[in-house]
């Protein structure tokens, strides 16, 4: 057998002239005030992808300065859901429309396989639909019982200006998750792609006008987390930040927002465990257990890459994974047949590299993979599916986030072990568990500390379900009615029916 299945690259057409991305500032396409640029090559490939204003100072203020004067000019804030809602559907169509142009140009940004691409797009255009429907079903509450002459209404404001700031794992779905729902609410917005996977952002904006937002509504500016995403977060302009990316900087962010007090939401990392009892489905449990740690490279928040196995059955199941694992295809991202694609820069390589390393010196095995992987015909980093056993709660690799396609495997015997294992880490994040026991599943459910859990299943996501962490994996929550919720504050209105206030001064 062969030790990987792996595809070589395809000769797809990648094109000659990169994709040239410009600020989105009050509703007109610029360049940087000081005619910087940044460039992104395909990680997979090596060409060169786009090339990008680069943001500065006056760039991130003039930006913040269009969201602020459009929000406080209040026709986006006070308009009715409706013609939001209006907004929204016409954006899902015309990402539907360009779902192949914005996919191809997700792959060759973040080295991810283009039928991934293709249905994170059609997933982006699901949360546009849903954030509509938000749009025009939000609504506050009455009180009608404080007394025969009070009426008390609790009103739903949009927060303000927020600032959008976003990873390259899922550029375009991330954005999606974050968006249309501060749009529903009637927020303005300055958003921040990460300069590793700028384009799709942009076209995201272009398809924004076309549906016919309002300038000034939605401005985008490019470029690094120092200084663009910095004064994103600091300046007192700006109502709240909605940020997802790594623990590290999502603190940073936290300290940087403390000094204007403003709202934060942080969609942080995860170590995400699952638990395998030995009454599981142990084939289903491999095939997903292969699919959480391998999808998207295993650089996704919602990687399952530890696994806590029951001792009985570890040995049979690790066995599984491994030969799992062999017949993944793993290379050139942009043929259809590839279900793991490159990895996003040759540091995050080298990163990778050094927990398995690390994890070695410290005791635990490498059953599978380990290295960098070489496919024909791509200059870009790719790493093998890896498999590390022997991993005790001691090693970094059990508790920090590797981001990368290495499954870590520890063995538990009692349910309280099993617990324990899990909630060691400081994330918290996302959990799963595996029996045919519904009480066994509830108790894991209950006793494990994880912002999502699945039972007999992974990674499975819907726009009506809220998405967040717990612990050090952030604070807030998106998607579901939540994800709304987040981006309004609330609004006590006392009324007094008729003149029955008593007087104070007689
Ligand atoms: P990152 O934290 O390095 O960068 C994220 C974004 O923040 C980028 O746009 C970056 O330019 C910007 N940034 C960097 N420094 C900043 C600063 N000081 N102030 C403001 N903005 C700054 O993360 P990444 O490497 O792009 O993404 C990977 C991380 O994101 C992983 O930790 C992953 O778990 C996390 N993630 C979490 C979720 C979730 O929903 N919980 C989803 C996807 C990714």
């Amino acid at each position: 057998m062969t030790e990987f299945t792996l595809i070589p690259a395809c000769g797809a057409a990648i094109p000659t002239d990169p994709f040239i991305g410009q600020h989105l500032i009050d509703g007109a396409w610029v360049g940087s005030a000081d005619g910087a640029v940044f460039e992104r090559h395909s990680p997979a490939h090596g060409d060169l992808v786009s090339r990008s204003a680069r943001g500065g100072g006056d760039d991130i203020a003039r930006a913040i300065a269009a969201a602020r004067h459009a929000f406080d000019a209040g026709d986006w804030a006070a308009s009715p859901g409706a013609a939001r809602a209006r907004i929204l559907l016409k954006t899902a169509d015309l990402i539907d429309e360009n779902r192949e142009r914005i996919a191809v140009l997700e792959t060759l940004e973040s080295g991810k396989p283009i039928t991934q691409a293709r249905a994170e797009i059609e997933g982006a255009a699901d949360l546009w639909r849903y954030a509509a429907a938000l749009a025009r079903t939000l609504h506050g509450d009455s009180h009608n019982s404080l007394g025969p002459d009070m009426l008390g209404m609790v009103l739903k404001e949009p927060v303000g200006v927020v600032s959008l700031i976003t990873p390259w794992n899922f550029p375009f779905l991330i954005i999606s998750q974050k968006l249309p729902f501060a749009l529903a609410a009637g927020c303005t917005a300055v958003v921040k792609p990460s300069e590793m996977t700028p384009s799709t952002t942009v076209i995201l904006g272009q398809l924004l006008q076309r549906a016919g937002l309002p300038d000034g509504v939605v401005n985008i500016v490019l470029g690094y987390g120092d200084p663009v995403g910095a004064l994103m977060t600091g300046d007192d302009r700006v109502d709240m930040v909605s940020f997802t990316g790594s623990t590290a900087v999502g603190k940073q962010i936290v300290r940087t927002a403390t000094g204007t007090l403003k709202k934060v939401s942080l969609e942080l990392g995860g170590k995400n465990p699952q638990v395998i009892f030995p009454d599981a489905d142990l084939e289903a449990a491999a095939d997903a257990i292969v699919f959480g740690v391998y999808f998207n490279a295993g650089e996704c928040c919602n990687s399952g890459s530890r696994i806590i196995v029951h001792e009985d059955v570890a040995g049979t199941l690790t066995e599984m994974i491994v030969d799992a694992s062999r017949k993944v295809p793993f290379g050139d991202p942009l043929d259809p047949r590839t279900k793991v694609g490159a990895i996003i820069s040759p540091d995050h390589q080298a990163k990778i590299a050094a927990y398995v390393r690390d994890a070695e010196t410290a005791g635990a095995q490498v059953a599978l993979g380990g290295k960098a992987l070489s496919i024909d015909g791509l200059a870009g980093q790719f790493h093998a599916p890896t498999i590390v056993t022997g991993v005790t709660p001691d090693m970094a690799i059990a508790t920090e986030e590797v981001f990368g396609p290495v499954l870590s495997v520890l063995t538990f015997r009692t349910m309280d072990q099993a617990i324990l294992l899990a909630n060691s880490a400081s994330y918290g994040l996302s959990a799963g568990v595996w029996s045919r026991d519904v009480h066994t599943c509830l108790e894991f459910s209950r006793r494990v500390r994880a912002g999502t859990v699945w039972t007999n299943t992974w990674m499975d996501g819907f726009a009506e379900m809220p998405f967040g962490g717990v612990k050090q994996s952030g604070q807030g929550r998106e998607l579901g009615r939540y994800g709304i919720e987040e981006f309004l504050e609330v609004k006590s209105v006392q009324m007094r029916i008729g003149d029955t206030r008593p007087r104070w001064v007689a």
